[in-house]
């Protein structure tokens, strides 16, 4: 009995009834040898069940024609030429199969019921929106109106018009929080059920909102002094015309506005090149001390010009693995930085030291497991300081505490951007701390070139 599928003992047991019904009423009324009687009817028992049952086997295996919308959304009753193979039937163990095969799926899916209860949720799914969401509403766990109205649509609900009641709905964007963005696909699988499939594209979306600030802030950057640059070649065309001395002064404020353009597109040009660079490591070997000690010969003048001054270390500062040009970039955006915002007359002090403790090196070389030796430079300022807040901010690409005084500095809101990314693909860290009303520490910790010898050693 086990080996009948359902279906075709209920047919069976219905031709059984109308072939009976049929031969007693010709065997009342006509008459005839009840033996003929019944062996007719044994036959066309036999004969028309399993041609009705081959019929609606046939049926079923074969593609099913989308149905017409007005009668998929006019009758309720399930409609098995719309649902998906696995779960044609409306049994509870082949809804068990189905939500097997759904298990295995790499898609996080859940199905509600017509009251948006959710009846089933696969293991990602539940990873995705938390272990208890079965049995709960839809609308309690994503609360968001467009959703629920695709979901309503596909069901064909009560604020649907009926005749166009799509039966799939895909790509709804379902923002679960300022950073998260997933995309339903719905589909009616029956007259009570509807299979919704959830994609993770936060990461995406995190990247195009990146993507779309960055363009706004160059932009945003840029207007001011390409708009100061036209009005003043307006202004020297036409009502300064001839008038050398304006000439001379709107000159010199020209200059400027370009010199700012200019390093706004070669911090941006380092950025990209760097960023392009990042994942792998530089392999060379650097002397920090004649890196540190350029850039501070270079920046001498800028500092004297706010009567201040740059104290190096008196010894070595050791090697460290990686590129001159690089770290050149990372102390001379740091000293400048500590030139901008120290206050006039104080000094700015430099120190490195070598760390071999394998504890502080994990804390600090994250990326690097096996490294014996770190050199940690620290930049030191005497200046106003920087809110604890706005620390862990500092670098983000334009990224100012304030933005008017940073302009005004020849800021380009990238300086520390660029040491963060220089220093990640020196798989190093940096650190900042600093005293409101008494200055800040800036720490780079890099990866000591003696470290590297041990490695090829270890390895
Ligand atoms: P900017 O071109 O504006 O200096 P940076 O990326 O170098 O851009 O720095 C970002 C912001 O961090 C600065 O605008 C400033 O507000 C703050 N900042 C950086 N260095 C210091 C410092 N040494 N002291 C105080 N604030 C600093």
């Amino acid at each position: 009995m086990g080996l009948l599928p359902k279906p075709f003992l209920t047919l069976l047991c219905y031709d059984a009834a109308i072939w009976a019904a049929l031969l007693t009423v010709i065997g009342v009324t006509v008459g005839g040898d009840p033996v003929w009687l019944a062996a007719i009817g044994i036959g066309g028992v036999g004969f028309t069940t399993w041609a009705a049952w081959f019929a609606t086997r046939t049926h079923l295996a074969t593609p099913s024609e989308p149905p017409s919308e007005a009668s998929a959304a006019a009758e309720p009753a399930p409609d098995e030429s719309e649902a998906p193979a696995g779960l044609t039937e409306p049994e509870p163990e082949q809804h068990a199969d189905s939500y097997q095969v759904l298990e295995a799926m790499p898609l996080a899916v859940l199905v509600v019921d017509r009251r948006r209860d959710i009846r089933w949720a696969n293991d990602r799914m539940r990873h995705l929106l938390g272990e208890a969401v079965t049995g709960r509403s839809l609308m309690s766990v994503l609360r968001y109106p467009p959703l629920i109205d695709a979901l309503d649509q596909v069901m064909g609900g009560q604020n649907t018009e009926v005749a166009g009641a799509p039966t799939a709905i895909e790509g709804v964007e379902t923002p679960i929080g300022p950073d998260r963005l997933l995309i339903a696909d719905l589909k009616r699988l029956d007259a009570d059920r509807i299979l919704v499939a959830l994609k993770d594209a936060s990461a995406a979306h995190r990247l195009e909102r990146l993507r779309s600030d960055f363009i706004a802030n160059v932009s945003h950057e840029l207007k001011t002094p390409i708009a100061t640059l036209m009005g003043f070649i307006e202004t020297l065309r036409g009502p300064a015309k001839g008038d050398l001395e304006a000439h001379e002064r709107f000159l010199g404020i020209m200059h400027e506005q370009a010199s700012r353009m200019s390093r706004l597109v070669a911090d941006l040009l380092s950025l990209s090149r760097i960023e392009l660079n990042e994942h792998a490591r530089p392999s060379g070997g650097v002397d920090l001390g004649e890196v540190v000690g350029r850039v501070a010969n270079g920046l001498s003048l800028r500092a004297a010009e706010r009567n201040m001054k740059i104290e190096l270390p008196a010894g070595s500062m050791g090697r460290a693995i990686g590129d001159a040009d690089e770290l050149t970039q990372v102390f001379q955006n740091l000293i400048d930085n500590a030139i901008k915002y120290g206050r006039p007359g104080t000094s700015i002090t430099v120190s490195a030291a070598r760390i071999v403790d394998p504890i502080e090196i994990k804390a600090h070389l994250p990326g690097l497991r096996r490294a014996k030796a770190m050199i940690a430079v620290a930049v030191a300022d005497r200046g106003e300081g920087i809110a604890r807040e706005h620390i862990p901010r500092l670098t983000e690409r334009f990224y100012r505490v304030d933005a008017a005084r940073s302009r005004d500095l020849g800021g380009t809101g990238l300086g520390l951007a660029i040491v963060k990314h220089v220093v990640n693909r020196h798989r190093g860290s940096l650190e900042i701390e600093s005293t409101p009303g008494h200055g800040s520490v800036f720490t780079v910790y890099l990866p000591a070139e003696e470290a590297a010898a041990d490695l090829r050693a270890a390895s």
